[in-house]
């Protein structure tokens, strides 16, 4: 098959990631980031033929220049040409978007009105549209959305018990996020263990320095950790996942915390760094720990605790579980986390073969629970920026 080049953006509210992919063999020819934008002294890292670089932007530099920088970089390269399209993560679809979409000004128009639901995403995932129009104006511009797989959810998943008119008027639900994660492991995990589309139950637990899970029925999410914003669920990286809602009154009317305060409380504050009082990484944490440090030690078992309460909540939507499946940053390299899980859910049919465990470290799919377990446990390193790509070059090819 011939190759099939594709620019992956993702624009965050002060980076941008970015990958050139071979959307038929999943190769990654470029990829890189520019970090720190906005500051005083911003960063482009990238990564061509192996070689690491790294280039410095003018101070202040926002996206724009970023994405400007990135042209020139890959005209330089001499991959421009290659190019059949150009994917865009966007954060928040709202209910607008059920599946990845062509940019037109009518697509825009809607990721503008989403994002009240997402302030600090989809206006940097806007610009990433607009100046990568322009700069590649012949190229189709895809819309991806982190929020479209979660779209099949039924209202019983996805409604607060809060008054039906927030819903009504102003979209207030659960949309759910790591959407393309979701999707591209359950699908693997599916392929991996020969199970029918017709036929599957799954649970995804994405898990990096945001973290969710996901049930997915007969290849379909059917119910999952965040919600109308990716602040609710598992406890994260900095970030609280479920709290009393009361809290938020108990911090405003007793502490005296502005609402600004508040959210920088609970989604940069709390989590992992929260509770450890150490760091919001979880290497960091595994290691404090294993020096004995109580506050970390807390940190992991209470992540390991609301995780495992979760996945095992999530097989009511499902009706039992064929098979649980880790992927993120931290599923697919804390054997720690994963067996500490794994013992939790034991009634569940699952167990963890400690040899496969922690072997199940390089960037490699693989089963981590023994032959004889009634439900299967999978490592699947996942790949948002192919599924991307893939989707990019298949509406690419409609135009
Ligand atoms: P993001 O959500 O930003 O894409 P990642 O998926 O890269 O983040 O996950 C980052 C998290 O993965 C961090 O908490 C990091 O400590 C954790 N992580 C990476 N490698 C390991 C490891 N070997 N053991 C434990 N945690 C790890």
């Amino acid at each position: 098959m011939p190759s099939q080049h594709v620019l992956v953006l993702n624009c965050g509210s002060s980076s941008l990631k970015f990958a050139i992919i071979d959307a038929n063999q999943g190769d990654e020819i470029l990829s890189g980031l520019a970090e720190r934008l906005g500051d005083e002294s911003p960063l482009l890292k990238y990564k061509y033929n192996g070689t690491k670089q790294q280039l410095s932007l003018p101070a202040g530099s926002a996206h724009q220049v970023a994405i400007l920088q990135l042209v020139t970089l890959i005209e330089q390269l001499s991959l421009t040409n290659q190019l059949v399209a150009v994917g865009h993560r966007v954060v928040h679809g709202g209910e607008t978007f059920t599946r990845s979409v062509l940019v037109d000004e009518g697509v825009i128009a809607a990721i503008q009105a989403t994002s009240t639901l997402a302030p600090l995403h989809n206006p940097a995932n806007l610009i990433g549209i607009e100046v990568a129009s322009k700069a590649f104006s012949d190229l189709p511009q895809i819309a991806v959305f982190d929020t479209a797989f979660h779209q099949t959810m039924p209202k019983t998943a996805y409604l607060y018990a809060a008054p039906y008119r927030l819903y009504r008027e102003h979209g207030v639900r659960r949309y759910g996020f790591h959407g393309t994660s979701h999707y591209y492991v359950s699908e693997q995990g599916r392929q991996i263990l020969g199970l029918t589309k017709e036929n599957s139950r799954i649970i995804c637990a994405h898990l990096g320095n945001g973290c969710s899970v996901t049930a997915v029925l007969n290849g379909q999410s059917v119910d999952t950790s965040m919600g109308m914003t990716p602040l609710e669920g598992l406890v994260m990286g900095t970030r609280s996942g479920d709290i009393d809602p009361g809290l938020i009154i108990f911090l405003s009317q007793q502490l005296g915390y502005s609402m600004a305060e508040v959210d920088t409380l609970l989604n940069k504050h709390s989590g992992l760094l929260g509770i450890s009082e150490l760091s919001n990484d979880c290497r960091s944490i595994e290691e404090a720990a294993a020096n004995g440090d109580a506050q970390a030690q807390l940190a992991l078992d209470i992540f390991c605790y609301r995780l495992a309460k979760y996945i095992a909540s999530l097989v009511v939507p499902l009706g039992g579980l064929d098979a649980l499946i880790f992927t993120g940053g931290i599923g697919e390299n804390s054997d720690l986390i994963r067996a500490n899980v794994l013992k939790q859910l034991q009634f569940l049919g699952l167990d963890c073969d400690s040899e496969k465990n922690t072997a199940a470290r390089f960037g490699q799919a693989g089963v981590i629970s023994s032959d004889t377990a009634k439900t299967v446990a999978l490592v699947i390193p996942t790949n948002e920026e192919w599924v991307i790509a893939t989707d990019a070059a298949r509406l690419a090819q409609e135009v």
